[in-house]
């Protein structure tokens, strides 16, 4: 086993770890990240880097026989899954019981695989959420410098209006004014002038190109682009790839003691290494860092972690459904993979749902009016250790998921008899299945900030021992998640830059 030390060591490259990696960096702390995904920045024998969602192949999924994407079926047929060889690929979907959690695997995270969908929440349910956090400052200081440092930007109305690649998303926000219901521009990191050259025919399409989940070739600005790219622009940032930080323990001195698997791309664990460092901050995302920190404290490793740690897990209150629309409101063959708008009715205190107009991108016409309701859910499950199997498990229920389809319903019902319309039973895999209620796409929670960790995300019983990802977040925000990871992270980067080192 191999020793490598640096003073810092950051575990995992998606929002929490790319944020302390820059900062750490550019405080002239050399620091090593640690990441399990591939670097992703070697084309294929197609010329690309990362396969489309039409054809998928080996890049889409995390070590995979066959792809498991969140439309199971379409007109109740498979067609939408491939088989695949098992490689390191972009897009893992974690099972656990009643529950499976899609995140980014590479250099780059989950900034990798998603919709590019960048939300700040309301300030009051911000304030809600995090009570012991100065709301004025994260929205006069560390919001505006997460959405500049992402490269945030919103889509030119007047392109909207006249495009056919958004006509899926004026159809569904004519259905919610039907309801009497509000609907909001969403921003983004997709580059939106590269997305009008793409439909212009002067770029090679991405998001006109049936590109996202399993990776964006162009246009996307994901974090090896932004945050990342500026710390390993310091010099002192090294990114070590296929590593997994297996177990986390202190030695005698303080010091942190990591063990980590380096994998090839078969997913053979080609050595076992060992690292140390002084300072530790985990980015794994909310199931990777809290794995490591309920697995430490339940071995023995790190007995002084609390009882907080594992706890606090919930969903976002995620539910995909789809609609079936008239024959003559056709959504259009032609559908971009970046949602633009939201129904917003989160001030509706009976029954708050912010529901982003999804895509259905599969190059002809559905009828469907597709969409990912966030709703306000307040179930919240905890990771446990079982010794038995030496694995960490999600307590989570159909229960659980039962409160957020209904409260999605709610919303999908008024909608439906508002335009006479009915649901699509066909999407989700079973004949029945109305509302995906067994996957999500914003794990949040496990760690949460002031609980597990003091409220600047130093993990409680221990020093030099950081939280700077979405394991912070208490279970549901209201909006998409990763502009308040960046911003939370930012916020405790400065903290602990300022007063620990
Ligand atoms: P992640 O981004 O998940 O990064 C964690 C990194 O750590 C990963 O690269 C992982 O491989 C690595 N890692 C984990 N454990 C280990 C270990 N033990 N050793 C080494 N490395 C490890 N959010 C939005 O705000 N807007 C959207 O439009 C949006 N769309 C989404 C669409 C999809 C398909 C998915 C999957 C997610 C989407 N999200 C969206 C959610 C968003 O991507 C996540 O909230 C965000 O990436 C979480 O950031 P993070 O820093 O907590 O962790």
């Amino acid at each position: 086993a191999a020793v490598d030390n640096a003073p810092a060591i950051v575990i995992g490259s998606g929002y929490g770890g790319a944020v302390a990696a820059l900062r750490l960096a550019q405080a002239g702390i050399r620091t090593l990240v640690l990441e399990m995904g591939r670097l992703w920045n070697t084309p294929g024998s197609d010329g690309k880097v990362f396969c489309s969602t039409a054809n998928p192949d080996q890049r889409s999924m995390w070590f995979r026989t066959r792809t498991e994407a969140p439309l199971a079926t379409f007109l109740w047929l498979d067609v939408v899954n491939k088989d695949i060889s098992p490689y390191p690929g972009a897009l893992d979907r974690v099972h656990y019981d009643n529950m499976s959690v899609y995140v980014g695997r590479g250099v780059g995270g989950g900034s990798l695989v998603n919709g590019s969908m960048a939300v700040t929440p309301l300030k009051s349910y911000f304030a809600e959420q995090f009570p012991t956090v100065d709301a004025d400052e994260m929205y006069r200081t560390y919001y505006p410098r997460a959405n500049s440092m992402l490269g945030v930007n919103t889509v030119d109305p007047t392109w909207f209006e006249s495009t056919e690649w958004y006509r899926f998303t004026r159809v569904s926000r004519k259905h919610a004014q039907n309801t009497g219901l509000k609907t909001t521009f969403v921003p983004s990191v997709y580059d939106f002038a590269y997305m009008q050259r793409e439909a212009a025919g002067t770029a090679t399409k991405s998001a006109l190109g049936q590109e996202v989940i399993y990776g964006n070739n162009y246009g996307k600005r994901s974090l090896d682009k932004t945050y990342l790219a500026a710390a390993l622009g310091t010099g002192n940032v090294t990114i070590n790839t296929l590593e997994k930080v297996r177990s986390i323990s202190r030695a005698s001195d303080g010091s942190w003691v990591l063990t980590a698997d380096r994998i090839d791309l078969t997913g053979a664990v080609v050595e076992t290494k060992q690292y140390g460092c002084t300072y530790l901050f985990l980015g794994g995302g909310s199931l990777g860092t809290t794995e490591l920190l309920v697995r430490a404290r339940d071995t023995g490793a790190l007995p002084a972690l609390n009882s907080s740690v594992g706890a606090g897990w919930g969903t976002n209150g995620n539910t995909m459904v789809g609609r079936a629309n008239h024959l003559w409101d056709t959504t259009g063959a032609n559908q971009s993979t970046m949602p633009v708008m939201g129904i917003d009715d989160w001030a509706n205190a009976d029954n708050p749902v912010f529901a982003e107009i999804a895509p259905l991108p599969t190059g002809l016409e559905t009828w469907v009016s597709l969409y990912l309701a966030i709703t306000k859910n307040p179930e919240r499950a905890s990771f446990t250790y079982d010794s038995a199997s030496g694995r960490v498990k999600l307590g989570w229920t159909a229960a659980q998921s039962a409160v957020s389809v209904a409260m999605a319903k709610k919303l999908f019902d008024r909608i439906n008899s508002a335009n006479a319309t009915i649901y699509r039973y066909d999407l989700f895999g079973s004949t029945s299945k109305v509302f995906a209620d067994d996957f999500c796409y914003h794990p949040l929670g496990g760690c949460v900030l002031g609980r597990a960790t003091d409220d600047y995300g130093r993990v409680k019983g221990y020093s030099k021992l950081y939280v700077t990802d979405g394991s912070l977040v208490p279970g549901n925000i209201g909006v998409n998640p990763f502009v308040t990871i960046t911003a939370l992270a930012e916020r405790t980067m400065a903290r602990v830059l300022a007063e620990d080192t």
